[in-house]
């Protein structure tokens, strides 16, 4: 079983009405990167690379570099392929774009290595501790500029309700982009909107110093936040250690961070807590067995980050269903020792639409996709629909 072909499709979706922000930038559109892997004997695997960073650049990589070295290589081999292929671009490109093709890549040949065997890719990783995961809900961004300062808070505790109300435990939303005191006031609404026994977690997307991050982490304790994810850029390793020792709320990070070499520092250097690669960026599935092995002998839990399509959620469900309880005891608690699941609640029609397959809440649990591969078909009338001229 030979590769035939390497294609990408860049996917993009505008979000007209629906426009969010994050501390770091306006979300206008949904987009994301995939690459359809061919066999000779017409076995398909489908892969994401990248999240909301340009397409573009992962996909020359893919098409122009990778592409041609792959063709009449075996497909049957992802640990193999994706080693090849970090070898050949090391000199360049450890981190970011080159890892974010090899990711891609990878996830497409364990597709086609699972469908090839008839297997779920959560058994050719070595097995699933759960045939579900415990979802939490990532919401409550920031609405389209300018604000009504007027609406904010209210607007914010009434969304909050919606998913205490859909069945989640587990919140997350969005701070840093305000100043701290409109942030800390956020936080109060919708601790206030959700009640005591929801537990929330709190997104930076790096947008402070350590120094402003130590003083909102002392907040947050206040409104027993389980977890203060990005609190500092992800270069400023010695910015986690200052904010991690200074406060009790957990921190988490890492889905900026790229292959097990740059998770070998981050998590020797005590940054985190809570590890949070992503599949799509990290290096892929098999990079991503090497970086929960190291999470798991630095004793810190790995909760991958989820962004992108229904591809990248597939590949995080089948990564997540893989990680043993960190750490072990006969009754894991979601969070406390077990991996939950990011399932963001803004619109995402390349999530919702893209597959035939959906992914649909159950007793606050998403389900791993049991079928060969990752388990999913894509629908390529709304791959066509959806993808850039
Ligand atoms: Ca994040």
């Amino acid at each position: 079983m030979l590769i035939r072909s390497v294609e990408t499709f860049i996917l993009r979706v505008p979000l007209g009405g629906k426009t969010f922000y994050s501390s770091q930038a306006k979300f206008p559109e949904r987009n994301s990167l995939l690459v359809r892997i061919t066999t000779d004997d017409g076995i398909v695997g489908w892969g994401e690379g990248g999240q909301y960073g340009p397409p573009e650049p992962v996909a020359s990589v893919i098409g122009d570099v990778f592409a041609p070295l792959l063709v009449g290589q075996p497909a049957d081999r992802p640990v193999v392929t994706s080693e090849r292929l970090y070898a050949f671009s090391r000199d360049f490109g450890q981190k970011g774009t080159y890892v974010e093709a090899i990711s891609a890549i990878d996830i497409a040949m364990w597709d086609i290595w699972g469908k090839r065997l008839g297997q779920p890719v959560h058994a050719l990783m070595g097995g699933a501790f759960r045939t579900s995961v415990h979802a939490y809900a990532t919401g409550c961004y920031y609405p389209e500029a300018p604000w009504d300062r007027d609406r904010l808070l209210p607007d914010l505790e009434a969304e909050a309700a919606t998913y205490v109300e859909s069945g989640f435990d587990i919140l997350k939303m969005k701070i840093g982009l305000l100043s701290v005191e409109e942030d800390m006031a956020r936080v109060a609404a919708v601790r206030r909107a959700v009640g005591p026994d929801i537990r929330l977690l709190v997104d930076c997307n790096h947008a402070y110093n350590a120094n402003t991050a130590i003083r909102i982490g002392r907040e947050l304790e206040k409104f027993g936040v389980h977890w203060i994810e990005e609190p500092v850029v992800p270069e400023d390793r010695a910015g986690y250690q200052r904010v991690r020792a200074a406060v009790s709320v957990p921190v988490a990070g890492g889905e900026a961070e790229f292959t097990r070499f740059g998770f070998r520092d981050f998590l020797s250097e005590g940054c985190v807590d809570i590890a949070q690669p992503d599949i799509c960026v990290c290096g892929g599935l098999s990079e991503f067995l090497k970086i929960q092995a190291l999470a798991s002998a630095f004793g810190v839990l790995t909760v991958p980050h989820v962004w992108g399509s229904g591809v990248a959620l597939a590949a995080a469900l089948q990564a997540l269903a893989t990680i043993p309880p960190q750490p072990h005891t006969a009754n894991p608690v979601a969070l406390q020792n077990e991996p939950i699941v990011e399932f963001d609640r803004k619109h995402n029609p390349l999530r919702d639409d893209l597959l035939v397959e959906n992914f649909s809440l159950r007793d606050g649990r998403l389900d791993v996709p049991q079928g060969p591969g990752l388990g999913i078909t894509v629908d390529e009338a709304v791959l066509r629909k959806y993808a850039a001229a």
